[in-house]
């Protein structure tokens, strides 16, 4: 056993008293979340990391069962109240949100960013990084599915996962939901943003002249262009806090424990995972689980950890100086959506996304009372398409290109933000306009 491992008794969580100051007005449901005390070691049946958007759904889904005790440990904080608001959508990157991820410098990509990085945000937050995305509403290909499944994924093709997606949506749209690919009633509220200016329309023109069908991208083909649809309740951010957390907050089997950060699973000599390490508040403590670990700490850091367990490439593991338990190909085969986010377009309208009119008392107003106005727009992003290249089997209603189209541009903000976290260099993109500022005279 490691010796830094601090045993003593008494371990006493003190979350309550933020989640009532933080969430008292807005969500007074997660009162009545348990937070657990942890003595010198825990017998819980079961375990979880990481409190992101796959986190909650198994919290949820785990604790329907009153047998079985789900502990949740999440390294961030709760979300703040302002992170519902859609439109602020990219604002939380690279802050305390996110756990600010870059690649090494890139030999031949990135050449327009600083450094030649690109910067990967996650959301370390409870909520993972549905608590900073753009809420988008997009499904993968069901061809996409079919490959896992022929690849020797069982249980992942089409026709298994969209009982799921069915399960889990509660469409608020109704001209959304006949073509049999939405679900009502489920605890992810799905819906169209409630505003959209004069561009949302020009794009969708000019997918139709491109001869494109307007379409609905979650629906039986996913070739086209679309309004899209965003995990948008009332107009504010659905994250998965809100759609799987808060309704199971009142179980006495689901636990959770924020700004717990876990750095290794512990297996057992049968080769089994008996239990997890957390830091927490500067002492590192051991969980033991009755049942099971599940690692659901996103992309990079459930690898992350897995290669801290001693899981992944024996090479790679032994030059630091890690025991190897399983010598498998952890961190491999890592995917990412490449994006080229440098076609903007002068436009002579002033119908655009643009800061200074933004922020105004009207539009605060609006978005507070009613759900409405351009705050309620999940990140500006106002059209969504998939495409066909020449390079790809156009019959086969499996598109291998995506665009997003926003609504601003790096200008539109005086580089505040959307320049800040795409990561340009100070010469690329378009000028900035100057925000406005109140100075003394
Ligand atoms: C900027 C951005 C925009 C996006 N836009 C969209 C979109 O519009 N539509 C869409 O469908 N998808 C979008 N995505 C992708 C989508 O949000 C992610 O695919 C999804 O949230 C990933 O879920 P996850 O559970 O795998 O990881 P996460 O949601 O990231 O959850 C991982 C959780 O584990 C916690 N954790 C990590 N390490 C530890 C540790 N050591 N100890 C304890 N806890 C830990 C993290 O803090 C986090 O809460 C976007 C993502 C980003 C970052």
């Amino acid at each position: 056993m490691n010796s830094d491992i601090d045993m003593s008794p008494g371990f006493a969580y003190v979350d309550f008293w933020a989640v009532h100051t933080f969430y008292g007005i807005n969500s007074v449901s997660w009162c009545a979340v348990r937070f657990i005390e942890f003595h010198d070691m825990v017998s819980e049946k079961g375990s979880r990391v990481g409190g992101g958007s796959a986190g909650a759904v198994l919290a949820s889904r785990l604790s329907e069962d009153p047998e079985v005790d789900v502990v949740v440990l999440e390294a961030g904080g709760l979300p703040p109240p302002l992170s519902d608001v859609p439109l602020l959508a990219a604002w939380w990157q690279m802050g305390p949100l996110d756990w600010g991820y870059h690649t090494v410098p890139q030999a031949h990509a990135c050449r327009g960013l600083r450094y030649n990085q690109s910067f990967w945000p996650r959301g370390k937050v409870l909520g993972g990084s549905s608590v900073l995305n753009y809420m988008l509403y997009v499904r993968g290909n069901r061809r996409d599915y079919d490959h896992w499944e022929q690849m020797g994924a069982e249980g992942w093709g089409w026709r298994d996962v969209l009982p799921y997606f069915l399960k889990s949506e509660d469409n608020r749209d109704r001209g959304a939901i006949f073509n049999g690919h939405h679900g009502v009633g489920g605890l992810l509220t799905v819906s169209a943003p409630r505003y959209a200016t004069p561009l949302a329309r020009a794009f969708l023109e000019a997918g139709r002249w491109l001869g494109y069908p307007l379409t609905d991208l979650t629906g039986p083909s996913q070739l086209g262009f679309a309004s899209p649809q965003a995990t948008i309740r009332d107009g504010a951010r659905c994250s998965v806090v809100k759609a799987f957390l808060e309704p199971a907050s009142h179980r006495h089997n689901l636990h959770l424990s924020l700004n717990t950060f876990v750095t290794r699973v512990l297996i057992d000599h049968h080769n089994h995972a008996v239990g997890v390490l957390i830091r927490r508040s500067g002492r590192t403590r051991l969980i033991l689980a009755k049942r099971e670990v599940i690692l659901s700490a996103g992309a990079i850091n459930s690898p992350h950890i897995l290669l801290l367990s001693g899981v992944g490439p024996a090479e790679q593991l032994t030059s630091f100086g890690i025991p190897v338990r399983a010598d498998l190909p952890v961190g491999h085969n890592l995917q990412d959506h490449v994006t080229a986010g440098g076609l903007h377009f002068e436009i002579s309208e002033p119908v655009a996304l643009v800061e200074p009119r933004l922020m105004t008392l009207r539009n605060a107003m609006e978005y507070l009372l009613v759900g409405k106005g351009p705050l309620s727009l999940p990140g500006g992003v106002e059209g969504l398409a998939f495409l066909s290249t020449q390079l790809n089997n156009k019959s086969a209603d499996w598109p291998d290109v995506g665009i997003h189209f926003v609504s601003g541009s790096p200008a539109a903000d005086g580089g505040s933000t959307i320049r800040r976290v795409m990561g340009f260099r100070q010469e690329v993109g378009p000028l900035q306009i100057p925000v406005p500022s109140i100075r003394l005279a």
